[in-house]
């Protein structure tokens, strides 16, 4: 067995230092070890008080993930020696201090509240963030938290998964001291300070001060159930955990305990505990690209360009500045400048109001951001996104411009949405240092960042983009160059469907309604709106699969353009908009796509929620397939994070090609067939679909 945790002893204090790099995971290996330690502590009577610290940059990060993952195996026993370690620790004949720095969070807190005291590092953070992985603490900690806490901050905690740091822990009476300075001879200290101290250390399972009355705590438990729904919609975790707090209050410890342990167990069965583990594992083994080695150095970036002011240039060039990156921000229309800079400084603005920067923090970020209306000094700079209109002439006429200015180690990006990157690239003397960085809007918030792979883009700005998308906090997505990339290829025939949907005999109401219940974030149309009328027709128009008969979308949206219903901006488009952006439905659209319908000849019917939903998902999953079998996509985890973090997938579905795979391949291909039988060749199944469905296979595998 590795050695994950040392002992050592400094005068009359025992030393337990957890080293299990990179953040001290608590693993049933680690656990066995600690406990190892505690025996040796109590039964040696030169040691008067234990000191439980962690080697590295942090205390301990949390449980091993993959060890719960595992039900099959170790999955099963993690827990149950957590409990017994957690008891050893509580038990102990001398006092137990936990010393905390970096983070103390998830099983790290758990393990730290079973200690009689707490010292931290200023700064530490502090949290119970099971419930990002649709789980609830499984090791006492919805049992002690409420005890040291009391009820509502617990419930916050919990809900939340939010951390805290160390000042609040400290007013919280979460932590006993906060250690300024060296932090194992500041605990050693205090360990030293409370053996001498006479009486019994404090346990924290048997506290009560804070517990609160029943009906302090019935008021508390209701506002947090409401939280819950509002906060963290459909999960059954957040709830469980609610439940569990609730028997904080009403139990004996033990008894509270037995029924944290029942709950986690669900919690741990459940499907969208296994999809949110996919996803925070997805995210991880996205950055890993097979041909493009982890140690490839990437380039330097310290100076940045982007070309063109609109919605989308202004968003990435707040995404650079809120990462300390200088940004020179291009544009030809001195108007469209002017709207990009004030749109930049609005935002900021609204930040500073709602309390997420300081005003000194949007002052340096805005003067990050310098506006041009030449390319002066371009020809400094590290990196250069264009994103001006989308228009193939006029981006290939830009990187030909740029070609002429940049240094030859400057890296061109496109922005663009679904256009050829090679063709872009062509334009230049360098398609090698040419690739897409396709962003999300709003650029400055969203999560994914596309990285579109053309035929020569080299290996070193491959590696430069994903180590780039690390720095701005974004997860970068390696996807090959074909129409619309990844994400918007597979929003066509989405999109797609909800237009025939509709004109077959539902609204786009009932579909946004269907598919909002099912947990995305909007429904289709209503982000239909958002991108644009205008917008939408010219992806279509350029996307050749739209011309096939089964595949042609139906009138309905020209006729929205033509009428000027462009979406959001122009106060209408599938719904009516007022000041505050909510969609409103509209009559006058029900009677457009019924006389859509009577000109197609169709006969509109009853359509079922199922049905909506299907339709809209399987859309997806084949398209998704087909990208997989044509290597656009490098494995169906990529694709799944890509619609988790751009696209508004609800993240306990674990994404399209993850949720394919519960609802399993066979059920899913004959549901294609189905649809196939109906509605013509645009259901055609995917050969990958079909070939992992007759092989009882998942996509995952
Ligand atoms: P936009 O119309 O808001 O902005 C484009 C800007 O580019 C305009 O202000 C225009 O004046 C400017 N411009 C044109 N030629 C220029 C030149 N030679 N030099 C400098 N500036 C020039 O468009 P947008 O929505 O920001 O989209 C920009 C790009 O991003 C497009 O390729 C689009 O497909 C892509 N994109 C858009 C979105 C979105 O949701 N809007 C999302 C992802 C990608």
């Amino acid at each position: 067995m590795s050695d994950f945790v040392k002992f050592s002893t400094e005068d009359t204090v025992g030393i337990i230092t957890i080293d299990n790099p990179p953040v001290n995971v608590l693993s049933s290996d680690v656990c066995e070890q600690i406990e190892r330690c505690l025996d040796t502590i109590a039964s040696n009577a030169a040691i008067e008080a234990a000191v439980l610290i962690g080697a590295g940059r942090s205390f301990v990060a949390g449980a091993d993930i993959n060890e719960l993952a595992n039900a099959s195996g170790a999955g099963r026993t993690l827990v149950p020696k957590l409990g017994h370690l957690l008891g050893k620790l509580e038990t102990l004949n001398k006092p137990a201090i936990a010393a905390l720095h970096g983070s103390a969070l998830g099983g790290g807190l758990e393990l730290a509240m079973a200690a009689h005291y707490r010292v931290a590092a200023p700064g530490t953070k502090l949290g119970q963030p099971e419930v990002n992985l649709g789980l609830i603490p499984g090791g006492q900690g919805t049992q002690r938290l409420p005890r040291l806490v009391g009820l509502a901050k617990a419930v916050e905690m919990c809900i939340s998964g939010a951390p805290i740091d160390s000042g609040e822990a400290k007013d919280l009476g979460l932590i006993d001291q906060i250690i300024d300075g060296d932090l194992l001879a500041g605990s050693i200290a205090f360990a030293k300070k409370m053996s001498a101290q006479n009486g019994a250390h404090p346990k924290v399972s048997e506290l009560s001060t804070k517990l609160g009355t029943p009906s302090e705590n019935a008021v508390i438990l209701d506002a947090g159930r409401k939280q819950a729904v509002k906060l963290r919609r459909k999960m059954f975790a957040p709830l469980a955990a609610l439940e569990a707090l609730e028997a904080a209050t009403v139990l004996p410890f033990e008894e509270g305990c037995k029924k944290e342990g029942e709950l986690f167990r669900q919690c741990l069965a459940s499907s969208q505990s296994k999809a949110l583990i996919h996803a925070f594992f997805g995210e991880r083994e996205v950055a890993k690209v097979p041909d493009v080695r982890s140690d490839t150095p990437a380039l330097p970036i310290k100076k940045v360009g982007v070309v063109g002011a609109g919605t989308m240039g202004s968003g990435i060039a707040m995404a650079f500045a809120n990462s300390a990156l200088p940004v020179l921000l291009k544009e030809v229309d001195p108007i469209a400048l002017e709207r990009g800079m004030t749109r930049i400084r609005t935002n900021y603005e609204n930040s500073v109001k709602r309390g997420r920067i300081t005003a000194e923090e949007m002052a340096q970020r805005l003067a990050l951001i310098q506006p041009r209306s030449d390319y002066e000094d371009f020809n400094d700079l590290d990196l250069i996104v264009e994103a001006v209109f989308e228009s193939l002439d006029v981006k290939k006429q830009i990187f030909a411009e740029l070609d002429k200015i940049a240094k030859p180690e400057c890296v061109f990006a496109t922005n663009t949405s679904v256009l050829d990157i090679d063709t872009i690239a062509q334009s230049a003397s360098r398609p090698e240092m040419v690739v897409g960085l396709h962003f999300f809007n709003p650029a400055n918030v969203m999560r994914l960042l596309e990285i579109v792979r053309g035929k020569r883009t080299s290996k070193t700005v491959l590696a430069t983009a994903l180590s780039l998308a690390k720095s701005l906090h974004k997860v970068g997505v390696v996807v090959g160059n074909c129409f619309g990339f990844v994400g918007n290829r597979m929003l066509l025939p989405y999109i797609r469907e909800a237009i025939f949907l509709v004109q077959e005999g539902t609204t786009p109401e009932r579909v946004d309604r269907v598919l909002y219940d099912w947990g995305m974030a909007m429904g289709i149309f209503a982000v239909c709106d958002v991108i644009g009328i205008e917008v939408l027709i010219h992806i279509f128009e350029q996307d050749k699969t739209s011309d096939k008969p089964s595949h042609r979308v139906p009138g309905i949206l020209e006729k929205l353009y033509q009428s000027g219903r462009l979406g959001q901006k122009t106060g209408a488009g599938w719904y009516r908009y007022k000041q505050d952006h909510k969609p409103v439905p509209d009559s006058e659209i029900l009677a457009w796509i019924e006389s859509s319908a009577k000109e197609s000849g169709l006969q509109r019917r009853d359509i079922s929620d199922e049905e909506i939903l299907d339709r809209c998902t399987h859309a997806l999953i084949n398209e998704g397939a087909r990208i997989l079998e044509e290597g656009y996509a490098l494995r169906s985890v990529d694709i799944d994070i890509v619609y988790l973090t751009g696209y508004g997938f609800p993240a306990y579905r674990g994404g399209p090609m993850f949720y394919a795979d519960t609802l399993g391949l066979a059920n899913v291909y004959a549901r294609v067939l189905e649809f196939q039988k109906m509605h013509g060749s645009r259901w055609e199944p995917a050969p990958r679909l079909r070939q992992l469905a007759e092989e009882g296979r998942t996509f995952s595998s």
